[in-house]
């Protein structure tokens, strides 16, 4: 295989790992808290494109809050001396807005017990509702044991009706308990809806539930029931995850049957319209006023007010009333710009696109800092395009897990590729002191160890001996039988004096047909020894040639040792030359260790 091919062949099999890798991270995601974790940052990097796109949102002008804010909350302490206020207030705030025809009052207060002391005030509140169709009450489920309150049974005349479609029970949907309204509005109230509302694990709500089950009855969100009169509605279907209100408005629902909330900015986003305002206006019979701020409109009415601690931690900020969050979802629904999530395999899909296109960039770029630039370009642009598709298609896809693996591939790969890297590198070093006919030690790698040696021998006093042979007539050798043969040769006495040296010594060839050999921790004596023992291997054994036959060669052998023969390296191997002339001279196939 081409050295090009296998490289890829390599990469191809890393990014598997790495893969199976993020597998079983995500598989062990889901039973450790690390699934928390990214949940809980994801929702805040879902936070933050909702602040920052809030900003170029627009909330539907029609909708105004009449609110109980701080100031009104003093001015009735002041006029009333006391919070609730008479139900007589509301009733006539109620009459005198209707003045000015709103499409609807929708009231989050809630009208709990019978006021005892005050039953005229209850009866005009009454009153009023019972002669005016456009106003919603609300009231909540709870999961109140029966010992606590008795799960009183609700009017036929609340229940939403459903064409077709069901939802699954399930702690945010179903409840075991109401607190209803007092009863003579349960009994003359024609809307009443559902105000419950829920937090995520960090106390943030970012869901609303539309629908709710009680007693296996299913009944609408306040705001639900508010856009159905809006958009003249009067059943719903549950059709594959989504509510279906008619052709143009949908609320998608995810796995906890609620639906995501799209938020339109800060608080007062909506007009506000304090309550002692209108209650002066009231006083001063001033129709102006109340024209001016309520004619056509669908006026929220709750409570803004710090002190009445009706105040909710949403996407876009920490303190929203509850009844701006009740306006968000009704206009969510007339928008019809519910958030979608992503589905898990999208999110898988984005995720493995990125980690690959990452990963190339990685194994293609040689500069460090571009790569750098590279992986927070692709993060960056990839955060933006999370930020446009929230903006244009509503829809919520993740972000941090792909972060999470795109950053984890890009160390990875940054690793795999320095560990190839420096596996090139020794194969590199390997070539460049490798003889290649031999495949022992080449001359250069002789001559750095025999300084590294010397050095050690000088700071150490660490005693070797290097061992020098020379082939006998090789230059007939190879008349006689060719230089192919000579070669094979050269190869099996290089495996001889291998074979019969220590793995400590260095086998090196000096050139042509002479060998040396290092022996480190070897003195004189024992250097003679292992020569002659080679000498030996060489001379008693039988030396295939190219064509098979077998023929025998001998070698003379020179031996010097650091200190006793020299200082330097050029006097060690002029010594051992020496001997090996002197091995030559008196009739070969000899070792000479002293001159
Ligand atoms: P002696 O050493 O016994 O004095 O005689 P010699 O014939 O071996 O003389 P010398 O060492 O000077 O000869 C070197 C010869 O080794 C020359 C060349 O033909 C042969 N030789 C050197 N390198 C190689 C090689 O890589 N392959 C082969 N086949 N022969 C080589
Ligand atoms: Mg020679
Ligand atoms: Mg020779």
């Amino acid at each position: 295989m081409k050295e090009e091919n296998k490289k890829r062949l390599t990469y191809v099999l890393y990014a598997f790992i790495i893969f199976a890798l993020f597998g079983f991270l995500i598989w062990l995601g889901h039973f450790c808290a690390f699934q928390d974790f990214i949940t809980k940052i994801e929702q805040s990097s879902f936070d933050l494109r909702q602040t920052i796109l809030s900003k170029y949102k627009k909330p539907n002008k029609d909708i105004v809050i009449l609110s109980v804010d701080d100031a009104s909350y003093e001015y009735i302490m002041d006029k009333y001396g006391s919070w609730p206020i008479s139900r007589k207030i509301w009733a006539d705030t109620i009459n005198f807005l209707e003045q000015a025809k709103p499409k609807n009052i929708i009231m989050d207060l809630l009208f709990v017990k019978a006021n005892l002391n005050d039953i005229d005030s209850d009866n005009a509140l009454v009153n009023s509702i019972k002669n005016n169709d456009n106003i919603f009450l609300s009231m909540n489920f709870d999961n109140y044991n029966d010992e606590i309150r008795k799960s009183p049974t609700i009017d036929d005349k609340f229940k939403l009706k459903i064409k077709e479609g069901y939802l699954e029970d399930n702690s945010y949907v179903t409840f075991i308990n109401a607190r209803t309204v007092m009863p003579e509005l349960m009994n003359t109230a024609k809307n009443i809806g559902i105000i419950n509302v829920t937090r995520d694990n960090d106390g943030i709500i970012r869901n609303a539930t539309p629908i709710f089950k009680y007693k296996g009855d299913y009944y609408p969100n306040l705001s639900l029931l508010a856009a159905m009169d809006y958009l003249d509605i009067d059943s719903v279907s549950i059709i594959d995850d989504e509510i279906v209100l008619d052709e143009k408005h949908t609320i998608p629902l995810d796995m906890s049957q609620r639906t995501i909330l799209n938020w339109y900015g800060k608080s007062a986003s909506y007009k506000h319209i304090p309550l002692w305002e209108v209650i002066k206006a009231q006083k001063e019979n001033n129709l102006e006023f109340i024209n001016k701020n309520f004619k056509n409109k669908i006026v929220y009415v709750g409570t803004t007010a710090t002190s009445l601690s009706d105040i909710k931690s949403v996407p876009v900020e920490s303190n929203m009333s509850g009844v701006e969050l009740h306006a968000t979802f009704f206009n969510n629904i007339l928008d019809n710009n519910f958030i979608k999530k992503s589905s898990l395999k999208i999110d898988f899909l984005i995720s493995i696109l990125l980690c690959l296109s990452v990963g190339y960039l990685v194994l293609k770029t040689e500069n460090v800092a571009k790569t750098f630039m590279f992986l927070f370009t692709t993060l960056i642009l990839y955060s933006i395009f999370a930020l446009l598709i929230m903006q244009f298609f509503n829809i919520w896809i993740t972000i941090i897990f792909p972060f999470i693996t795109t950053i984890t591939t890009f160390i990875l790969i940054y690793c795999e590729k320095y560990l190839l890297k420096s596996k090139d590198y020794e194969q590199t070093y390997k070539l460049a002191v490798t003889d290649g006919l031999t495949q022992i030690y080449n001359h250069r790698y002789f001559q750095e160890q025999m300084i590294i040696n010397i050095n050690n021998f000088k700071r150490y006093g660490q005693v070797f001996s290097i061992i020098i042979l020379d082939i006998d007539f090789f230059k007939k050798f190879n008349d006689t039988y060719g230089h192919q043969s000579g070669d094979c040769v050269l190869k099996q006495v290089a495996s001889i004096l291998k074979k019969n040296s220590r793995t400590s010594d260095i086998v090196c060839r000096y050139g042509g047909e002479e060998m040396t050999i290092i022996l480190t921790n070897t003195n004189k004596k024992d250097a003679e020894i292992t020569a002659n023992k080679i000498c030996q291997a060489i001379r008693n054994n039988k030396f295939t040639l190219a064509n098979g036959e077998k023929v025998k060669v001998t070698v003379s052998v020179g031996v010097a040792t650091v200190g006793e023969n020299g200082q330097t390296p050029q006097e060690i191997i002029e010594y051992s030359d020496k001997c090996l002339y002197k091995a030559k001279e008196t009739g070969r196939n000899k070792v000479v260790a002293e001159i």
